[in-house]
């Protein structure tokens, strides 16, 4: 229950010369006249009256719009006489309240966005004065705290109306602790689940957040004070509207809201301002991206502060806000601060001085809803241009150069993580592995225990960590793969001896073989010859003496020409930037060096290299693919078929032959066949470097007159 004398001691507070016979009047022509009346949802007149006033006063404006607050509601009642009240108050008085009335009565209907604004700007149209803009914020204000009171339907609409009409308005004149009451209020009627969840969130750790409130607040003091520096420290929960707004927004569940709660310091001057923000940045690491500095660029509602996040004593994400007081009674006040200060006490907030008032009819484009975004965007700065910072769910901060991505992040949380992380959630949301990351992201890295390093992370990661960690496992797997090829390499030989790898290992032969061929272990030796660096044969030799054991007669013909395959290409081939690997080159597609390749093991013969798109290769067991590269480096020659089909005519086979010399290649063999149709078909074997050399020498063969038809056999 407010008291007359409350209220009028919150006006005289600040306008020392109030008059309190004429606020008296107001209070009892009020009561008077609602005495047969309650407001719609059941108060006492008077109360709601006294309650308009108290918030007006709140703002501290000018007598008459206390007046006008008391009385707004004056013209309807059954026997109000504007002209009584002209005569007790004034034309001012009246001409307020008869504006007031009129735009009451326009009907409100939520429609789109385009219209809200139309009516947003049409109230102010006919408002004309921003005296009735206050009086009607304060009379929704004092209307909404006891909304709880109406009928279900009369609720949801008149908070969707303060929501889309007022609380703006409210921002608009920079009154900011009204804009938040209003929000909040029109979330408890329209989402009342979210707005439950959102107090249930706030009071079940209440003390605990009050305490860590207190003790945040008394470092931040004590900080204060070891420099000298003086200044009023608050924190506060920030208002459920804008928490639940930013859930909407972002798309993130309650639980990762870390900021809801906001500590205030108050100092004097700007450049204790500055000072005090140094003095935080240097305590706690700031979030830079979280820095904005509306002292140097204030808000176009002349709000101005600083503001940072960073992340306070106990790992978690806080947001200090530092401005002098007179910045914090422009928030608190808005327009009407303006003028107090301006004129140095409570004067009208509208006058007729076209000049004075000119900001105001800035302040009032509400139009700029949109370019408000963009100014707050520009007032960003990047503190840290060469490093990016993101947070672990705990808030615990982690400094990774720019470009850095989840990757990056795993990895400097531990190599186990780095090594096995599937996915990231991104501030809540699911993104791929290699995101960018932004100052202030939260990161959360999923793992999988079957997940290994991948080779393509190394395309994106950031960190030499992260590089290297990978690097080194995507080597050690390649001696794995090296080992199992080296085995079935050796097995297969050996077999052909009579023996077994299994029997020359227990025989302890195989032992002795590796350290007569100078390696420490036989997986190491199984690893070279895995590499090519070592031969099978080599090892039989040195498991088998040729003289003890006679070889196997039979020597199928496939080894024989492998053998010289082997030669001339056994260098030809990478296995994860491993050269000299021993392989032989699939029949099925016989791979040119410069076609993509990859490489299959198959059982007892090694590691057999196709083109990417051999069908061999497509329709085989993924388990046994190992990736290949050509050794660009080396120059090596392939023997490739060319059919060609040309006129069935003397010194075909000499033209041809001397395009395949011209274009640098030799002829390994040629048969020629003739065909009844006047046609000929020369088959040719022909070694060429690579893919670009076959097309060379098949452009060569074009040329010559009398060849219909060139091209490539597989086999
Ligand atoms: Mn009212």
């Amino acid at each position: 229950m407010l008291t007359r004398d409350e209220v009028f001691s919150q006006f005289v507070s600040y306008f020392p010369q109030a008059d309190r016979a004429l606020f008296d009047r107001a209070c009892a022509v009020s009561e008077n006249a609602h005495r047969h009346q309650k407001t719609p949802d059941g108060r006492d007149y008077l109360q709601h009256s006294l309650e308009v006033a108290s918030i007006l006063a709140r703002l501290k404006v000018d007598q008459t719009t206390i007046l006008v607050g008391i009385l707004h509601d004056l013209l309807d009642t059954p026997d109000a006489s504007p002209a009584e009240i002209e005569k007790l108050f004034g034309a001012e008085v009246l001409q307020l309240i008869k504006t007031g009335h009129k735009i009451s009565n326009i009907p409100y209907r939520q429609k789109n966005r385009q219209q809200v604004e139309s009516f947003r700007k049409m109230f102010v149209a006919m408002a004309r004065d921003l005296r009735v803009v206050l009086v009607y914020l304060a009379d929704r204000l004092s209307d909404m705290r006891a909304i709880q009171h109406c009928s279900q339907t009369r609720k949801e609409a008149y908070s969707r109306e303060t929501l889309e009409v007022y609380a703006p308005l409210a921002n608009r004149l920079g009154i900011s602790w009204l804009k938040a009451e209003l929000e909040d209020l029109s979330l408890r009627v329209l989402e009342p689940e979210k707005f439950a969840a959102l107090t249930r969130r706030i009071t079940t750790h209440k003390e605990e957040r009050g305490g860590y409130i207190n003790k945040v607040g008394e470092q931040i003091r004590k900080l204060l004070a070891d420099n000298q520096l003086t200044g009023d420290v608050t924190g506060r929960f920030k208002h459920f509207y804008s928490v639940y707004r930013k859930m909407e927004r972002t798309g993130v569940d309650l639980d990762e809201i870390y900021d809801l709660i906001a500590f205030r310091v108050l100092v004097d001057s700007v450049r204790e301002c500055y000072e005090v923000l140094g003095l935080i940045h240097a305590t706690w690491k700031p979030i830079s991206s979280r820095f904005k500095d509306y002292i140097a660029m204030p808000k176009p509602n002349r709000y101005q502060s600083l503001h940072t996040t960073v992340i306070g004593p106990f790992g978690e994400r806080m947001e200090v806000q530092i401005r002098t007081h007179q910045m914090h009674n422009i928030a608190e006040e808005g327009v009407a601060a303006h003028w107090k200060y301006k004129e140095g006490g409570p004067v009208p907030v509208v006058g007729r001085d076209d000049q004075r008032f000119s900001w105001l009819r800035q302040v009032m484009e509400w139009q700029q809803e949109v370019s408000d975004h963009a100014a707050e965007e520009s007032a960003v700065i990047d503190l840290f241009p060469e490093e990016v910072y993101v947070f672990t769910p705990q808030g615990e901060v982690k400094e990774l150069p720019r470009g850095a991505s989840p990757v990056d992040f795993a990895y400097a949380i531990h190599t186990d993580v780095g090594s096995h992380c599937v996915g990231a959630r991104i501030n809540g949301k699911l993104s791929p592995l290699k995101t960018e990351l932004k100052n202030g992201d939260i990161v959360e890295v999923m793992t999988a225990a079957n997940q290994t390093p991948r080779k393509d992370w190394l395309a994106f990661v950031k960190t030499s960590k992260a590089r290297n960690k990978i690097r080194q496992w995507v080597k050690a797997e390649q001696r794995e793969k090296s080992i199992h090829i080296g085995r079935e390499l050796l097995e297969k030989s050996l077999r052909k001896r009579q023996t077994s790898l299994k029997r020359s290992l227990t025989s302890g032969l195989l032992e002795q073989a590796a350290t007569e061929l100078g390696y420490r272990t036989t997986d190491d030796l199984f690893a070279a010859v895995g590499y090519g660096k070592t031969s099978p044969g080599q090892v039989v030799s040195h498991v088998v003496p040729r003289d003890e054991t006679p070889a196997v007669a039979e020597r199928d013909g496939s080894e024989g020409e492998s053998k010289a395959s082997r030669r001339s290409t056994q260098s030809a081939i990478l296995i994860g930037g491993i050269d000299n690997v021993m392989v032989r080159f699939a029949h099925c597609c016989n791979p040119l060096p410069g076609e993509p390749v990859t490489g299959f093991i198959t059982r007892g013969r090694g590691l057999t290299v196709h083109t990417i798109d051999c069908f061999q290769v497509q329709t085989s067991d993924p388990e046994r693919r190992i990736d290949v590269q050509w050794d660009m480096q080396r120059k090596t020659v392939r023997p490739v078929k060319v059919r060609v089909i040309c006129d069935d005519q003397k010194g075909m086979l000499v033209g041809i032959s001397g395009a395949i010399s011209h274009a640098d290649a030799n002829i390994v063999s040629a048969t020629v066949h003739a065909r009844g149709d006047k046609k000929g078909t020369n088959l040719f074997v022909i070694d060429v470097e690579n893919l670009e050399h076959l097309n060379r020498v098949i452009r060569e063969i074009k040329k010559v007159k009398g060849v219909t038809r060139v091209e490539r056999l597989r086999n």
